[in-house]
């Protein structure tokens, strides 16, 4: 092919039997295939091209070439935001097939899917806005002299996402660094890779020139590992675990990598007595149940002022017992798979040690039985109090659908509970008082505060943590420094040279 003719990418069905990986604009076969399942069902969904540190080179190799040579960085800013404006509409004409197949990849449930796959897509609109105005300084300095910043693209990112939004980790991660002229390389994690690939192809078919955007799902250990260390990788963008998060800044420090990290947590909500208790009751049932639980600001820890905290808990139990497990692309249920029985024996785990150390299990507490679905990861929504607070299901992530309530007297202690944990991710506060909730939001350690709110994350605003869950802030403006270098020129513009040592 000569570099005169244009080459078109060719659009496959987003649902089919087979994925291969993405390399300088090619789709690739390596010598591993790998299979995904739905874990709803335990069927296989599809195979696809498994990568190997040898992909991961050519990937690497293919990123830094486009960053190079390449023109994507060059392009005027909004031919870059018209490109991620038409990634998004693309993604728009095929939803109803990206949606399903997020949920069979996942085991998440339909309602869920939408939700993710739209904000996917707003993802790409938002930056596609937020890039043009994104720009240097011009600073005042004395004398004279000017100055001025420019913000540049980073170069390679290799960006590491985990399971439990597939595509719109894909999405927090590649539109802004595409919008900032970086080039990519994705790994998506093991069990999910499919809507990242699918994302990853459109990017292609919407113009994106041969290799900005790569894609190498492999293994955390083999390729993560790979593209962490590697010499031409400029900067890394992960989001997963605190312990993976911990191991990727040691190793990228080698070559002191730009790193941004989105980990775990172990989001607390406060409800204080002066509460709308009903409002509190269906945020605290969606900021732990949403997602299967699977959610790294996942509520909990639930700390209810005394007083009131025997309704609470009726009244949570109760709505608890009606959440719906089964069909995951029926519009009406709540609460979908475990990822996979490893995750499921993890969770498991946990729910039976602080049996053993004497919680209560007041709902669930065990493996779900979903009729016509009994080859899946199920496990029930579960709620566990009389615990204290240095026990394991109190301090540690369980990443499932398990939550712990607790009493608390005053604000002070309140605050206190909730910042006794070595992460800092989310938090929610639950009260009619304007003083308490701005006292609160405040005192907390953590990224995010929902005050009255279930929800937290829209294109534009900053999610991140304090502490171990790790630092950057993602779908919002200040992500394109993190994906951008800020070069100072200063200009010297007096007449006579500058002879500083006053030599004659
Ligand atoms: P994980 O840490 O096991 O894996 C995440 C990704 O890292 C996967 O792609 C995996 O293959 C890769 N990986 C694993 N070992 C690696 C290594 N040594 N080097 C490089 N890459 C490696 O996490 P997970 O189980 O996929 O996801 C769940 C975790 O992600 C939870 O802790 C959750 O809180 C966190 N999470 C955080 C956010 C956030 O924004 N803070 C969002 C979603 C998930
Ligand atoms: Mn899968």
């Amino acid at each position: 092919m000569t570099t005169a003719q244009k080459k078109t990418f060719e659009v496959l069905p987003v649902k089919r039997d087979h994925y291969a990986m993405i390399i300088g604009g090619e789709r690739l076969e390596g010598t591993n295939v790998a299979t995904t399942y739905n874990p709803a069902t335990g069927n296989p969904v599809a195979t696809y091209a498994k990568a190997t540190k040898e992909e991961a080179e050519l990937a690497i190799q293919a990123a830094r070439k486009a960053f190079d040579f390449g023109k994507w960085k060059k392009f005027p800013v909004g031919k870059r935001a018209r490109t991620l404006n038409k990634i998004a509409g693309i993604m728009r004409s095929r939803f109803q097939e990206l949606v399903e197949l997020e949920v069979l990849d996942s085991g998440k449930t339909v309602s869920a899917a939408q939700g993710q796959v739209m904000q996917a897509i707003e993802d790409f609109e938002f930056y596609a806005g937020a890039i043009i105005s994104h720009r240097g300084h011009v600073n005042n300095i004395p004398g004279p002299f000017t100055n001025t910043t420019q913000k540049e693209p980073v170069g390679v990112c290799a960006q590491i996402i985990p399971w439990n939004y597939p595509m719109m980790m894909a999405a927090w991660k590649v539109a802004p660094a595409l919008a900032a002229g970086c080039s990519i390389v994705l790994k998506p994690a093991s069990p999910t890779p499919l809507t990242a690939i699918v994302l990853t192809e459109i990017c292609h078919e919407a113009g994106v020139p041969e290799g900005v955007v790569n894609i190498v799902p492999g293994s955390g250990s083999e390729v993560g590992n790979y593209l962490v260390e590697h010499k031409q990788v400029d900067k890394v963008a992960f989001t997963g675990s605190t312990p993976i998060g911990k191991d990727i800044m040691a190793r990228a420090s080698d070559t002191l990598k730009r790193v941004t990290l989105e980990l775990g947590g172990k989001s607390p909500s406060l409800i204080f007595d002066d509460a709308d208790l009903d409002a509190a009751v269906y945020g605290s049932l969606w900021g732990i149940f949403y997602n299967t639980g699977q959610s790294c600001e996942a509520r909990s820890r639930i700390y209810v002022q005394r007083g009131i905290y025997d309704e609470f808990l009726e009244k949570f139990v109760a709505k608890t017992k009606k959440l719906t497990l089964g069909d995951t692309m029926e519009a009406g249920t709540h609460i979908g798979a475990i990822i996979d029985e490893k995750q499921l024996q993890v969770i498991d785990g946990f729910v039976q040690s602080a049996k053993e150390q004497g919680a209560t299990i007041l709902t669930g507490g065990k493996r779900a039985q979903v009729h016509g679905f009994e080859s899946g990861t199920w496990y029930e929504p579960t709620i566990i109090t009389d615990v204290t607070q240095d026990m394991d299901v109190v301090q540690q992530e369980i990443f499932g659908p398990v939550v712990v309530v607790m009493p608390f007297d005053d604000e002070k202690e309140a605050i206190r509970l909730a910042n006794d944990t070595v992460y800092g991710l989310g938090s929610a506060v639950w009260t009619t008082n304007h003083g308490r909730a701005n006292r609160v939001a405040s005192a907390i350690q953590a990224g995010i505060v929902m005050v009255n709110s279930p929800l937290s994350a829209f294109p534009g605003t900053p999610f991140g943590g304090y502490k171990q869950s790790g630092f950057g802030r993602e779908l919002c403006v200040e992500t394109l420094d993190l994906y951008t270098e800020t070069k100072s020129i200063v200009s010297y513009i007096g007449e006579k040279p500058l002879n500083l040592f006053g030599i004659e």
